[in-house]
């Protein structure tokens, strides 16, 4: 067991029972089956005030509470945007980074229906370091990550396997917490391990160590940042094409084959579109107003070295957390999550506005569409289902499935291949925490 992954033990966010919940509510098609009559009744609703979607989210989160009881935990990822940290806090669940959140089952053995509220990478990651008899379910089986849908296995294996062809077992794949366990399943196949935005640096020095090429997939952003951190120079790295592009061949690579034999460090061409928007010249006006600028390694490299400071959501909410009165921060990264720091900061009377709010630029701190897919109705609905027992299979999280955000289908694995799958995923998380807790020490 990890100290790191122990559940809050106090909430983080502030509720006002009389201040509306910032979501945006979902149009009701969206909603499976299943969900529509929550959905159908949340909408329903004479407005949404805290207090009034917690009177009616009491009516099914308490009777599930009381019917599973300690067996029971609620997750959420500190980007959920529309407000639902807030709700699966209230309800005594756990909101975490990417690394805390993917160990919460492992971690946690005495619970046994564990319900997350974010993407379903992350569920994923849960299932596969879960014990056998602990069970995961997702809200909202849509709630993905676009980052991620560039960089599935049909995109990576064609890749690999060209790699494989040419160095032999000389390249190892470290993967981002923000892919499916089948690339996980690849990074531990291939002798590399997980990594997440806070320990990328200390999982990247121990891949160096292995003097082997890497793969870093998908997010090339991060991963240059890291590289940068590490000092691995700009000529040693290849930044792949982005895989829309179609079936990457090597000989094709920028520089050819001459480059990426080169290259100590081979990035995957994806990215997340939130983050990308961050520019030096957003920077440069912040601290040009007394701001301190704090910014995540999904940003362009470009951006990120001139910020005061860059780190994954668990740095950014602590440098909040920890800011003087009168302090006065701009934070680029995902827009919910930069909301929920405005309001901490407000507490606390430090002044936090989103790196993206200039003079002229529109787009004033996105959020993420596709991670906001989680909202009360699916909270209430899933965990209803599940105290009658009539819970979709399509929520049922399992290693090895793909899921088909538009039509919600589940891509299962047989048995036989998820056994497989689940123990190269699991080396390359358990490769990840032995990694990042030796780092620690
Ligand atoms: S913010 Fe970006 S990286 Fe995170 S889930 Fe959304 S698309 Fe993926």
């Amino acid at each position: 067991m990890t100290a790191t992954s122990a559940p809050p033990s106090r909430n983080r966010f502030a509720l006002q029972p009389d201040v509306p919940l910032c979501q945006t509510d979902l149009p009701l098609d969206w909603y499976q089956d299943e969900l529509r009559p929550y959905a159908e009744e949340y909408l329903a609703l004479p407005d949404r005030r805290a207090e009034t979607i917690f009177r009616w989210l009491d009516g099914y989160v308490l009777p599930a509470r009381e019917h599973f009881g300690d067996a029971l935990l609620l997750l959420a990822h500190f980007y959920m945007g529309g407000e639902i940290v807030k709700l699966v806090e209230r309800y005594g669940g756990s909101v975490a980074d990417s690394y805390q959140l993917a160990l919460q089952a492992r971690d946690n053995p005495q619970k046994k229906v564990i319900v997350e509220s974010a993407v379903h990478f992350m569920a994923e990651s849960i299932a596969i370091l879960a014990h056998p008899d602990q069970a995961v379910w997702i809200t909202n089986p849509k709630a993905g990550c676009t980052m991620e849908l560039l960089a599935k296995d049909f995109h990576v294996l064609p890749v690999v396997d060209q790699l494989e062809e040419r160095y032999g077992d000389g390249f190892v794949v470290v993967a981002y917490m923000n892919t499916s366990g089948r690339i996980k399943a690849i990074a531990g196949r291939t002798g590399g391990a997980v990594c997440t935005s806070s320990n990328a640096p200390a999982i990247l020095a121990w891949a160096r160590e292995q003097k082997k090429k890497i793969l870093f997939v998908p997010d090339q952003h991060l991963g240059r940042n890291t590289a940068h951190r590490l000092g691995i120079a700009a000529d040693r790295q290849l930044v792949l094409p982005s895989p829309a592009q179609g079936t990457l061949r090597l000989e094709d690579v920028p520089g050819g084959l001459e480059a990426l034999d080169r290259a100590e460090l081979v990035h995957w061409g994806s990215s997340c579109g939130v983050h990308t928007i961050f520019t030096p010249a957003m920077v440069r006006y912040h601290q040009e107003q007394g701001r301190r600028v704090l910014i995540h390694p999904e940003s362009p490299l470009e951006t990120v070295v001139l910020a005061d400071g860059a780190g994954s959501t668990n740095y950014l909410w602590n440098e909040v957390e920890k800011a003087q009165r009168g302090e006065r921060l701009a934070i680029g990264t995902e827009g919910h999550f930069v909301n929920n720091a405005i309001a901490l900061g407000q507490e606390r009377g430090v002044e936090v506005v989103h790196l993206a709010d200039v003079p002229g630029f529109a787009q004033k701190g996105c959020g993420c569409a596709t991670m906001s897919r989680n909202d009360p109705p699916h909270l209430a609905g899933i965990l209803d289902l599940l105290r009658r027992g009539e819970a979709p299979d399509a929520n049922r999280v399992l290693a090895g499935d793909v899921v088909d955000e538009i039509t919600m289908r589940r891509d299962r694995l047989t048995e036989d291949e998820r056994a497989q799958l689940a123990t190269d995923a699991r080396t390359a998380l358990e490769r990840m925490i032995a990694v990042t807790e030796a780092a620690r020490r």
